[in-house]
């Protein structure tokens, strides 16, 4: 016996066909399409069952169609499992309708049960199924329900016989019967050939005779429509009669989630919301947490004569003489005897290094947590729902793009979920943007160059960066896409999960993570490159010990290395030549925040007094201004992201070229764009 499963799209087909075969199923493509074709037998059974593609119509217009229709005449199956999604049965019964003028048996899986209280419709079944003239079976094809019952009343054969239910007013009916079925030969099919005749279907016409030529066109002056017309007309009128007579709409009161989202998700308000909870996260993270936690941490580490706390534009300066802990490590050392290398080596390589990302944890902790807290009240999933559409307006795929925008947090993830990108331009792209996105590595960088020259507006310079690399993000896409990739763009349907109250467990966990990551990169990966740097910074290629005195910074070996690059950044600098910042820059590729790290190495080294903000009145790197600070943070966002980062784009591309090409790509427009921002504010400085 064999089953053919017939439906809308997305009525639920293939779920069914998974759930009644289990495993076995056997996947290939009907003949001369590139449609799949899946096979199968019923568990339990060796009933085969056959998944045929989704269909609107039995009339041969698309290549679904002509594949569904073919395969019901020339294969004939045994019996037609017809699914429907039962919260649009209008949509649905009109394929019903057809399905049954065929003389095969038809089961309706009435599919999407769990859905109807949701939606507040309720289906007399009995009654629809005696109207309609077929078995029908509630199922949820997701959930599992219904489906032994169906199972059962397949295998039992005690399903409905197809009695060729009358659906059309009488004078049509007539002209099917009596003018046209009357005088068909014996042969398969009668009805449904006697309605293609009324309509007019090429390859029916051959069975038109004299009555019913002259009936029908009585019946298309008399209805005033064509044939084809008038089939369609009175299918949803006969399907309008039956919801009328099975079918209760309730109007279900507007849920919270419905409420929320009309404010949340409305066509204006919803962009305006988001970058509105955006700027409050960085203000409360990089404004207020970081103007209060920094010099705190700081202090911990490098010890500090005045404690210097600041919230919005107040400043508090309470005097504490602390040590901290590095110099009294120094002080450590040099009583025992150590010789001023072994302390500087300390003091500046190991814990103003590791202390320059420490001092950022209170804010990385905070920034956690909103973005937390933002997830699991479903508000996150809802807010890339909406972006994406309006990703789609700029012919980008947001399915990977958009969580990993709002969500920040790390580009390897990011870059590993691209795979869920169907098309394979798209999902180039995609791998190719995602490190633009400012992760939680960067904010380090951006918030001690922020609140050092932009003050109490540090977070509003930080927000800034965020939306810039949005608009680099959807801009570069863009321009990408029109130039290089000229796909389309895959749709994105996924069921939302409704607003709930965020869950602490959730954060609690999500945040801890994340924060001994970073904590565990400071203490590892940050602390080897930072004395890896500090030695080349300490001595010079003769093996001098740099005292400040008698060797400068000037001739270790860190500045002859940073010597050969540094006119790659002369122009973002605003002119400046900076062997420093070069190196530091450079050193991003290992890890972003190790960039802060290695400035605060150099300028401990350079001055042996500089941590923290301090970096600034050092003279490796006292050139900086505002303009030139905003080009750097610019190019250290979007030049090629970390190692990791690097690897999983390889990974992902699956080529080396491919991934040295993005990388050039991403290394070309953080330069101009560094180098425009650096370059008007060199032009105005003049
Ligand atoms: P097909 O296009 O007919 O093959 O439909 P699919 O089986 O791919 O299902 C389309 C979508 O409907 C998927 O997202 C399914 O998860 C969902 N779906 C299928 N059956 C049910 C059901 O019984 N209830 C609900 N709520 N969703 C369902
Ligand atoms: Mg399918």
């Amino acid at each position: 016996m064999i089953c053919a499963l017939v439906g809308n799209q997305n009525s639920g087909k293939t779920t069914l066909f998974n759930a009644l075969t289990g495993s076995n199923q056997k996947v290939g493509n009907w003949p001369g399409v590139t449609i799949e074709k899946k096979e199968g037998t019923i568990k339990g059974s060796d009933i085969g069952i056959v998944d045929l593609p989704g269909i609107y119509s039995l009339s041969p217009y698309t290549a679904e169609e002509e594949v569904s229709r073919k395969f019901c005449f020339e294969e004939k199956p045994d019996l037609i499992v017809n699914i429907i999604d039962a919260t649009s049965l209008e949509r649905s019964l009109y394929l019903t309708t057809q399905l049954l003028e065929m003389d095969t048996d038809v089961i309706i899986a009435l599919n999407m049960e769990d859905m109807l209280n949701k939606v507040g419709i309720s289906i007399d079944v009995k009654k629809l199924s005696e109207k309609i003239g077929c078995s029908i079976v509630s199922i949820s094809a997701k959930n599992g329900t219904g489906i032994n019952n169906l199972i059962d009343l397949i295998k039992s054969g005690k399903y409905k016989k197809n009695e060729h239910i009358r659906i059309y007013p009488n004078d049509i009916e007539w002209v099917i019967n009596d003018n046209i079925v009357h005088f068909l030969p014996e042969q398969n099919f009668k009805r449904f050939s006697a309605v293609k005749v009324i309509e007019h279907d090429q390859d029916y016409l051959v069975l038109l005779n004299r009555h019913s030529e002259a009936n029908i066109k009585n019946l298309e002056e008399k209805y005033q429509m064509d044939g084809e017309q008038l089939i369609a007309d009175k299918r949803y009128a006969y399907i309008a009669e039956l919801k009328k007579e099975c079918v209760k709409v309730t109007p279900v009161p507007e849920s919270i989630t419905d409420k929320l989202d009309r404010i949340f998700l409305n066509k204006w308000l919803a962009i305006p919301i988001f970058l509105v909870i955006m700027a409050l996260v960085y203000m409360l993270s990089v404004g207020v947490v970081g103007g209060l936690t920094v010099n705190l941490i700081d202090m911990l580490f490098n010890g500090a004569d005045v404690l210097e706390l600041s919230l919005f534009s107040k400043t508090w300066e309470i005097p504490v003489n602390f040590l901290g802990l590095g110099p009294w490590l120094g002080e450590l050392i040099k009583n025992a005897g150590g010789s001023p290398w072994a302390v500087s080596l300390v003091q500046n390589g190991v814990i103003s290094a590791v202390g320059a990302v420490c001092n950022f944890v209170p804010q990385i902790i905070i920034l956690f947590s909103c973005l937390a807290i933002l997830e699991t009240t479903g508000y996150m999933s809802r807010i890339s729902f909406f972006l994406d559409r309006v990703f789609h307006n700029f012919g980008l795929s947001g399915k990977s793009l958009v969580p990993f925008i709002l969500g920040s947090g790390c580009s390897v993830p990011g870059i590993m979920t691209c795979r869920t990108v169907e098309d394979p331009d798209e999902r180039h792209l995609s791998i190719i943007l995602t490190p633009f996105i400012p992760c939680n590595a960067k904010l380090p960088i951006i918030a001690l160059f922020a609140s050092y020259f932009f003050g109490s507006n540090s977070w509003i310079v930080s927000f800034s960066l965020y939306l810039f690399a949005v608009t680099i993000i959807l801009l570069s896409g863009i321009i990408l896409k029109h130039l290089i990739y000229k796909g389309h763009s895959s749709t994105f349907v996924s069921e939302l999960p409704n607003y709930q109250a965020p869950s602490f467990k959730y954060v609690a966990r999500d945040v801890s993570d994340k924060t001994l990551a970073f904590i565990k990169r400071a203490g590892s990966v940050i602390l080897i490159c930072s004395v890896v740097v500090w030695f080349l910074a300490s001595f010079t290629f003769d093996f001098k010990f740099v005292d400040g005195v008698n060797v400068l910074i000037e001739n270790s070996m860190l500045a002859g290395i940073g010597n050969t690059f540094a006119w790659f950044f002369y122009i973002m600098l605003g002119g400046n030549w900076s062997w420093a910042a070069a190196v530091s820059a450079i050193q991003g590729l290992v890890a972003k925040e190790q960039v802060i790290s290695s400035m605060t190495v150099i300028s401990g080294v350079a001055s042996d007094a500089s941590t923290g903000a301090g970096i600034f009145t050092s003279s490796a790197f006292s050139f900086f201004n505002g303009w030139s600070a905003y080009a750097f943070l610019v190019f250290n966002l979007f030049s090629a992201p970390c190692f990791g980062a690097i690897g999983a784009m390889r990974k992902e591309l699956g080529s080396l070229k491919a991934t040295l090409k993005g990388i050039g790509f991403q290394i070309g427009v953080a330069w101009v764009l560094a180098s425009l921002i650096g370059g008007i504010g060199w032009l105005i400085s003049l």
